[in-house]
């Protein structure tokens, strides 16, 4: 058998309603289902509110009944519009009831708290004969049982003690046969001489918790419009999530103060039975929920949960003559208790100069009138003075088993609420340290249960807001990347990448919430019309921290934008060489603005595509090193030139060949003239501190005359067919000196040269393959065994990769 019980919430709308029944029909095929429903949604609310109304008078009380009417026939007409006769007899004569309830209490002017009950008890009257009559249209063989006639209270009235020796008896006869599915109203019960009562507000949970310890159920299943308890009220914490697990110590504690997904005495009798009871989402069923039983077995963060009740009054006695004097405290809480005033929070500083204690809003006038009565005489005498009131506030509380295991937790909580600006009116903590709670003022509990949210639960994650200029071969790599990458990144690194503007020469496109990067090209097709300064202006005004600007083309323009990026804090990642190998004034002026605006300038790719050769260089510099001298081969495409140019082919078609490949440029010219190269060999020597410029550089290029000048792509191929000698000779000269042909660029003691060098066997060059790259840094601390970098340094992948690595750079300065 299980017990099953849907709240208000759950039952507040037709959609609703056959959300249930749903539920209901599934569990009705695999056993017998006791099923408890609150009043819909708000009704209780309402007929509290008509009542008010009639007792003073109000005649709008007529327009209060005519909604809850209203509400319950359209709720019939809504579910079963057909051969609906019967469910609306009944309901009309229920009305008719409430009706004269509500005239007499109009006419008498009086409602006590049991004309209270009887007008409370027609909500879970109502819902639960419609509910039943739905599920029986359903085929679902059901039927409703009042629960006032199972459940025996004393006469308690609005909050109603359980008689459990005839209550479990009732039950547990009257269940002995039961139909598939039974469905009762919660909340309502009846007095051993009859009258209607009610178990409290909330108390539908009560009812169901009674039926399943009666019945000894495996569990008791809580089904509301939330996926389970969560570390703090869903409405008011957005980051709040739902807690897997909770001891019945602690879902007391949350449910007491506020968390209202659980009504306090709830816990109690299925406690006493040692039931776990299951918190479940109507809406989402398919959600694990919250499972609360004995020992919560979670061995995350000390705090479970954060909650808080609102409508709290402070009330303060004070005086010197309360020092010392025992009996004092036991006056003052049994005057309360007298009153029915339930005390929710009591601190007394050891002076003992002064008590403070929380109560209820609505509870203060009497409590104020009753304790300045009991100690008429202490006042009257100046001893006391008249009790102090202080309305408007709240409690925050901290809720946790394992928190008495854990230091620091009150310092960090206060100094929370500190740093937000709370003012902490007063302060307790139980001995069994399984609660903390402060008085606030009413206004700031949103701001202290997210202040207090993000301290105890909120693992950091730092947010990287990428621009992309440029998505040819390497920004379309590097989008990929992106796409495939990020749940590890949010997961492992806690760094949530979003792409958030993409640009080419032609358009641009922005997404403020992150670009779906699954469809970016469509974006961008449809995207605005792109200018330089259009896309810096709109990356300004998006104002985000850590915004990344990425340049991935080869032009000039572009990189003369950089320094308005870094001016606005926006940091720049580039795999464009033109900035840091132009002007040093340029390139130092660069470095100081990233400097200044706290931006990053990364440009890893511009030596060796994804190896990490700038940053291992950068490690040397900030740890003291000083580089004295670097060799490298650091072109790709001059590399599989010479790597496929020997004695059986021609220089021509090799460079041909390496063109159509694309490991050169489109013009081969700025590949073969070393150009390139110088401009890699210069970045390294001015990150190594040397203040260079490319004139600076020693170009000994292997290039006959003929083809340095030649005007156009098509003439240089012509003139290296007609110098075809002049590479042979290059060739047959190396290869009789037992060598290879490779493009070395060199730095020794402030001076750098490129040019084509015969590597002879046992090199580390020698036996360089493919579009391999290599650099070797010598240094005071590493003056004869060089470090080396060596890896593939070229191609689209490896270069989006080392974009890629430096923008994840940023996220760690
Ligand atoms: P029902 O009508 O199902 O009895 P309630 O309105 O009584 O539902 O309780 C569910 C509501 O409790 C949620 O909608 C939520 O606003 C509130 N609530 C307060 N604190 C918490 C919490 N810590 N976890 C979940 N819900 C909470
Ligand atoms: N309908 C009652 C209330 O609103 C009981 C309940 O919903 O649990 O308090
Ligand atoms: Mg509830």
């Amino acid at each position: 058998m299980e017990v099953l019980k849907f709240g208000g919430s759950s039952v507040g709308s037709s959609k609703r309603i056959h959300q249930v029944v749903d539920i209901l029909d599934r569990y009705s095929k695999h056993g017998k289902v006791v099923c408890v429903v609150s009043a819909v949604g708000g009704i209780t609310d309402k007929l509290l509110k008509a009542g008010q109304l009639a007792l003073e008078k109000n005649e709008s009380f007529a327009a209060e009944f005519d909604d809850i009417k209203k509400i319950h026939l359209s709720l019939v007409s809504e579910l079963i519009p057909k051969d609906n006769d019967y469910i609306l007899e009944y309901l009309e004569e229920e009305l008719s009831y409430l009706k004269n309830l509500l005239d007499g209490i109009y006419l008498i002017n009086e409602l006590t708290p049991k004309t209270s009950d009887k007008l409370t008890s027609f909500g879970e009257l109502m819902s639960s004969f419609i509910i039943t009559e739905v599920a029986k249209q359903r085929g679902i063989d059901a039927v409703r049982k009042n629960s006032q006639e199972l459940i025996v209270t004393n006469s308690s009235f609005t909050k109603a003690e359980v008689n459990y020796l005839i209550t479990n008896k009732n039950i547990k006869d009257y269940f002995r046969t039961a139909h598939q599915l039974t469905v009762l109203p919660g909340f309502v019960a009846k007095s051993n001489l009859g009258e209607i009562t009610t178990l409290g507000r909330g108390g539908s949970d009560f009812t169901a918790s009674i039926l399943a310890a009666a019945l000894k159920v495996k569990r008791l299943e809580i089904w509301t419009d939330v996926s389970g308890m969560y570390t703090a009220n869903p409405k008011l914490v957005k980051q709040a999530t739902p807690i897997e697990v909770l001891s019945y110590q602690e879902a007391m504690e949350l449910s007491h103060f506020g968390a209202k997904v659980l009504f306090p005495p709830t816990v109690q009798p299925a406690l006493d039975s040692e039931i776990p009871i299951l918190i479940k989402n109507t809406l989402k069923p398919e959600d694990k929920g919250t499972l609360i039983k004995t020992h919560s077995t979670s061995t995350s963060g000390s705090v479970s949960g954060i909650t808080s009740v609102d409508n709290i009054a402070l009330l303060t006695l004070q005086g010197n003559g309360m020092v010392g004097i025992p009996g004092f405290s036991k006056r003052l809480f049994e005057v309360l208790a007298l009153e029915k005033i339930n005390v929710i929070f009591i601190t007394q500083a050891s002076s003992e100069h002064s008590i403070c204690f929380g109560i209820s809003e609505s509870d203060a006038d009497l409590a104020v009138t009753s304790v300045n009565q009991c100690f008429e005489y202490e006042i009257s005498t100046h001893r006391i003075r008249p009790v102090d009131v202080e309305k408007n506030l709240s409690i925050v509380a901290l809720v946790g088993d394992r928190m008495k295991n854990h230091q620091g937790i009150s310092g960090k909580m206060f100094s929370a609420l500190g740093k937000n600006n709370v003012n902490v009116r007063a302060i307790a903590q139980g001995a069994s340290e399984k609660n903390i709670s402060a008085v606030i003022l009413q206004n700031d509990v949103k701001k202290a249960l997210n202040a207090l949210h993000e301290t105890f639960f909120e693992v950091k994650t730092k947010q990287l807001n990428v621009f992309i200029t440029g998505v040819g071969n390497v920004g379309h790599r590097l989008i990929s990347q992106i796409e495939q990458q990020r749940k590890f990144l949010k997961n492992e690194l806690r760094i949530n990448l979003r792409v958030m503007g993409i640009s080419n020469s032609k358009n641009m496109y922005f997404d403020e919430e992150g670009i779906d990067l699954g469809n970016w090209k469509d974006h961008l097709e449809r995207g605005e019309t792109s200018s330089l300064d259009g896309f810096l202006e709109k990356a300004t005004q998006l104002n985000k921290r850590n915004s990344i600007f990425v340049d991935i083309t080869a032009s000039e323009a572009v990189s003369q934008m950089y320094a308005d990026y870094l001016k606005r804090s926006i940091s720049v990642v580039a795999c464009n060489k033109i900035a840091c190998s132009s002007e040093f004034q340029n390139y130092k002026t660069l470095k100081n603005l990233s400097k200044k605006y706290n931006a990053s300038f990364l440009f890893e790719t511009n030596v060796g595509a994804g190896l990490p050769i700038i940053d291992t260089l950068g490690n040397l510099v900030a740890s003291g090193d000083k580089v004295t001298s670097i060799q490298a081969v650091l072109s790709g495409s001059l590399n599989f030139v010479f790597n496929n140019f020997n004695g059986s082919t021609k220089f021509h078609d090799v460079v041909k060949e390496a063109q159509k490949e694309g490991f050169t440029e489109p013009d081969p010219r700025i590949d073969l003239s070393g150009v390139d190269v110088a401009r890699k060999i210069l970045i390294l020597a001015r990150e190594s501190g040397y203040d260079m410029n490319l004139e600076d550089i020693e170009n000994d290029s292997f290039l006959t005359k003929a083809n340095l000048e030649s005007d156009t792509v098509d003439d240089f191929f012509e003139t290296l067919i007609e110098d075809e000698a002049h590479f042979q000779k290059l060739f047959s000269s190396a290869e009789a000196n037992n060598s290879q042909l490779k493009y070395v660029a060199e730095f020794n003691d402030g001076k750098a040269k490129v040019g084509l060098k015969e590597i002879p066997q046992g090199h580390p060059f020698y036996n360089l393959e493919g579009k391999d790259n290599i650099v070797m840094f010598y240094s005071h601390r590493y003056p004869e065994q060089p470090i080396i970098v060596k890896g593939a340094g070229a191609g689209a992948d490896v270069t989006a990769s080392g974009l890629f690595a430096d923008i994840i750079r940023v996220s760690n300065k």
